[in-house]
């Protein structure tokens, strides 16, 4: 649930972003630390990575189905 609500894992009180991620100009923008507990949010160091693997899974699920297309 705090996971839902944005708040901190560690606290789950603070809140991780500065204005919601629903905010409609200002979305996404992260806090640097928990307002509640101090913990430093940082993004996890193979985060990139696995994102590229994601990333590549789809493209080639796209242009398989280009290709049959
Ligand atoms: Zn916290």
């Amino acid at each position: 649930m705090a996971m839902l609500a944005q708040k901190c894992p560690r606290c789950r009180k603070g809140n991780m972003f500065a204005h919601g991620a629903f905010h409609p100009t200002k979305f996404g923008t992260p806090n640097t630390t928990c307002s509640h507990c101090g913990l430093y949010f940082e993004i996890e160091p193979s985060f990139f990575t696995g994102a590229m693997y994601i990333s590549y899974a789809i493209n080639v699920a796209i242009m398989v189905s280009l290709f049959i297309f």
